[in-house]
């Protein structure tokens, strides 16, 4: 199958074969479609699906379609628990609409306030943003949420685990109740699903195999340890088995990640951290 049939408009289409797709992921063939006939909808997907395409797509579409309402806020917001997150769906907007023109903003913490205020002085579509943040930004009364036709909700599990539901709660209430909203997530189930309960009306449900814990063949095995010198030795001993080729090592803490990985180099480990 072929994104020909997907509906979107050919400039976008001649985007995505330049990028070297072709063809949609099962995320975005079911996603795509229902997106564009206008209903709410509850994804549960994961990273690395293509989840960011298929909700960005027919996003741009609305900005290609439909003429805007009057004013300068976004037209388009994607919430996103983190700050990489945000910036990496702002790239990938700019990526899939290379071949039109819109305004991004992305408004996220940890980055200079008077650059996000800069941006929203200006009429703005897209805004990828945290919650904390953009509920900054409410607060100050520098962005309008009036204008908002789309609302994407993206890893909405890893929001609510971060604890925004207060903030999402805030910024959902601005929003116009007319919008079209869309919520991925990895589950749909507990908080995530009362949250679309409030968020969405009448919402369509898309849920994706997760293909890759279907394939994997896991064994989990809990090795308790003393202390941190026998903790080392343990991991030096399973990394010595000759049955691991490659392995993720995850630690607490950034700092403990990068001395574990200097102390692995020096038992001759090729090893990096993330
Ligand atoms: P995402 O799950 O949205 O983070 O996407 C994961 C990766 O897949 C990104 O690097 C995308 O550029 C890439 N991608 C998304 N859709 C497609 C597609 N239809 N064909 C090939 N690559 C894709």
């Amino acid at each position: 199958m072929s994104f020909t049939t997907l509906g979107l408009d050919s400039s976008l289409l001649t985007t995505l074969a330049a990028l070297g797709y072709t063809e949609p992921t099962p995320v975005q063939r079911e996603a795509i479609p229902a997106v564009l006939a206008g209903g709410d909808l509850l994804v549960s997907s994961q990273t690395g699906s293509g989840k960011t395409a298929a909700f960005l797509l027919p996003a741009l579409m609305r900005l290609l379609a439909a003429a805007a309402a009057p004013g300068a806020g976004p037209r388009i917001l994607v919430l996103t628990p983190t700050r990489e997150l945000a910036l990496q769906v702002q790239k990938a907007a700019h990526g899939y609409g290379s071949a039109q023109r819109m305004r991004t903003a992305c408004l996220v913490g940890g980055m200079p306030m008077w650059s996000q205020l800069k941006h929203l002085g200006k009429t703005v579509d897209i805004v990828v943003a945290t919650p904390g943040r953009l509920k900054d930004h409410m607060d100050r009364r520098s962005v309008d949420l009036g204008r908002v036709e789309l609302l994407v909700l993206d890893e909405a599990d890893r929001m609510l685990d971060m604890g925004f539901q207060e903030e999402i709660d805030a910024i959902v209430a601005r929003i116009p109740a007319r919008r079209q909203t869309l919520l991925f997530s990895a589950t749909l189930d507990g908080v995530v699903g009362k949250l679309a309960e409030r968020v969405t009306k009448n919402a369509k449900r898309i849920a994706l195999a997760r293909t890759a814990q279907k394939k994997l063949d896991i064994t989990q095995h809990a090795l308790f340890a003393d202390n941190e010198a026998h903790k080392g030795r343990l991991l030096d001993t399973l990394l010595r088995d000759t049955d691991i080729d490659q392995a993720l090592v995850f630690t607490g803490t950034k700092r403990a990640a990068e001395e574990l990985s200097i102390s692995l180099v020096g038992q001759g480990f090729t090893a990096g951290a993330l």
